[in-house]
């Protein structure tokens, strides 16, 4: 620790939890586990726990808000007053609305809102517990909460964030090295249609440096793919089982 920041890269070349460069923090969802929404899912990603739960398509209220021609994609992003060190106000941020607003906009691209006009399709976010990427880790857990509730997408959109911590780049920053770090860089992508839908940078980098970060992230969000179909098959793989089991 030099000046109140803690060394981000140790002299092994490894992070402040020991990962390596490229390596995600440990991943863990679940599909449905909301009795009372349409869809949901609960996903950890290492101090990350969040949980998000689907409405609709449903009947809209306002209804001067519908739109003739497609579904209404609506996003609240809400962190829980215990999921940070120093109680967080209840009341909604100026972050939590801009979070919300992110969200939104990196989920809109996949869905198929043109099926569904004049309807509302309602998500919310809580977060329970945060440690830097939550809006990543709330992308990828509504798309799995979105295919849950049924509602048809073009692809699962992915988000994980790339970053610079000690001139070193990384993936997957924890709340230490996006605090402490030079650079923050969240990333969404539709990997089967290879369609980015979210794209922010908090900091500088170079070109070349931009280049080599915008695919590490891309590879996280290939990664993290493969652990959003493997919990939606460990539920519906599972349902399938039980209606072939009956025949
Ligand atoms: P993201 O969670 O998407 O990285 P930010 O970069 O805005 O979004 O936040 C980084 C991290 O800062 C959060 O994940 C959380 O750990 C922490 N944080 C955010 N808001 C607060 C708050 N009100 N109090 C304490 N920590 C916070």
């Amino acid at each position: 620790m030099s000046g109140g920041k803690p060394v981000l890269i140790d002299e092994r070349g490894l992070r402040v939890d020991g990962r390596k460069p490229d390596e995600l923090r440990p991943i863990k969802i679940e599909v449905g586990v909301l009795a009372n929404a349409n869809g949901s899912a609960y996903i950890e990603q290492g101090k990350n726990k969040l949980l998000v739960a689907v409405y609709g398509p449903r009947e809209l209220h306002p209804k001067h808000l519908a739109l003739p021609d497609r579904a209404l994609l609506r996003c609240r992003y809400h962190m829980a007053p215990f999921s940070v060190e120093e109680r967080k106000s209840p009341a909604p941020s100026r972050r939590e609305i801009e979070l919300s607003k992110v969200i939104r906009e990196a989920l809109e691209p996949a869905i198929l809102l043109d099926r569904f006009p004049r309807t509302a399709i309602d998500v919310f976010v809580e977060v329970l517990e945060a440690d830097g990427g939550t809006r990543c880790a709330a992308v990828t857990a509504a798309s799995v909460a979105l295919a849950d509730a049924g509602i048809p997408m073009r692809d699962l959109v992915v988000a994980c964030a790339a970053g610079k911590v000690d001139g070193q780049l990384v993936v997957d920053l924890c709340d230490a090295e996006d605090k402490y770090g030079e650079v923050d860089m969240p990333v969404a992508y539709m990997p089967s249609k290879g369609v980015v839908t979210l794209l922010q940078m908090d900091g500088i980098l170079t070109r070349e440096e931009f280049e080599k970060a915008f695919k590490m992230a891309i590879l996280a969000c290939e990664k993290i793919y493969e652990f959003q179909k493997e919990a939606l098959r460990r539920k519906f793989g599972a349902v399938q089982e039980e209606v072939s089991g009956d025949k």
